[in-house]
């Protein structure tokens, strides 16, 4: 394939047609790290929001290094993931600790920091100060392998022949547009579904759109959600509601959530609160009455969480990770969405 003037054709498209976001008008590294951390598993329609209302809590890295995690989490609530809002947090106390709350240019430093990978290394530092470093994500893998007409899935077993492709056609300088600009491609163009080839700035360059092959590359995976039933037990007392604290390690952790789990093979409904309430808090309920149920999606499974409003033969013992909370200031936790969800139905 003749590369020459890929880059330079690409980059043109992209400061014509690219989208007006948010973190697109500023060159503070701060406000693009938090934007690339968003963005991670997270759509951008609704990133924009969380953005917005992320830099007016916490405009600088000083304002994030000095907030509580508790105040972190919340304003994070129903973005998912939410090692990611822990790391930038740590992080943020490194850098002012020390950089003099600066982002390193050198990438072996700023690798050292939590929830730097190899794509938020090369995608901060080339967007914030034109480091000449290469990303892949899910959008420009997937234009790449259409470029090159790659066979497979696409999934990280392709990415050595990707970044030898990309290096070759990365230019010396605004490496950060190029970049942006390949995802950009992939976003509004070379979309997974119906690629627009006929519009496509670098289609002269594309292999797939040559041999008719876009549709059917990268081939497609073949994923099965799988399905967990879990019970809740909303516990209410003189209008107040019991909530617990998840341990700060895995999943969703250090969120606040009602008591409760899955559902274990044989069990029922009645069973799996029984044991749930003996085991997490050592309590017995006298009686259950079914509320609702509620359905949340996470990336690897989605969970059906079937609610259960239980009188108690015993009261549970208030700590600093049980407590009970008026109605009107359980928003103030930060909870999984499935919780929240459940707040909001309440
Ligand atoms: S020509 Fe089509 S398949 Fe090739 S990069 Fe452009 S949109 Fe993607």
């Amino acid at each position: 394939m003749k590369l020459k003037n890929f880059s330079l054709d690409l980059t043109q498209w992209y400061l014509k047609h690219k989208r007006n976001l948010p973190w697109r008008s500023t060159r503070d590294p701060y406000r693009i790290w938090v934007s690339e951390i968003m963005l991670q598993q997270t759509t951008v329609a609704t990133v924009i929001d969380y953005y917005e209302r992320w830099i007016k809590i916490f405009p600088t890295v000083h304002d994030l290094a000095k907030a509580p995690l508790p105040k972190i989490l919340k304003t994070w609530q129903g973005l998912g993931y939410y090692n990611r809002a822990k790391n930038l947090h740590r992080s943020a106390r490194i850098l002012i600790k020390d950089h003099q709350g600066t982002l390193p240019r050198d990438p072996q430093i700023i690798r050292t920091l939590p929830g730097f990978g190899p794509y938020t290394t090369g995608s901060v530092l080339s967007i914030a100060y034109d480091l000449p470093l290469t990303i892949i994500d899910a959008n420009v893998r997937r234009v790449a392998m259409r470029l090159l007409a790659l066979k497979g899935a696409a999934d990280t077993k392709q990415d050595g022949k990707i970044n030898e492709f990309l290096l070759k056609v990365l230019p010396a300088e605004k490496t950060g547009d190029f970049n942006q600009a390949l995802m950009e491609l992939g976003a509004l163009v070379c979309r997974n579904k119906q690629p627009l080839c006929l519009g496509c700035p670098v289609n002269k360059y594309c292999l797939a759109h040559k041999e008719g092959k876009q549709e059917i590359i990268p081939s497609p995976k073949k994923k099965v959600l799988k399905e967990i039933d879990a019970v809740i037990a909303i516990l209410e007392k003189k209008g107040k509601y019991f909530i617990q604290k998840r341990p700060s390690q895995g999943l969703l952790a250090d969120l606040w959530e009602f008591p409760g789990g899955k559902i274990e093979a044989g069990e029922s409904h009645q069973e799996a609160l029984v044991r749930e309430l003996k085991e997490e808090l050592n309590i017995e309920p006298r009686s259950f009455k079914y509320l609702f149920s509620v359905r949340h999606f996470y990336t690897q499974f989605k969970v059906n969480l079937l609610v259960y409003a239980c009188a108690l033969k015993n009261e549970p013992l208030s700590d600093a990770t049980h407590r009970w909370v008026a109605f009107k200031d359980l928003s103030q936790y930060p909870m999984p969405s499935g919780s929240a969800k459940i707040i909001e139905k309440l």
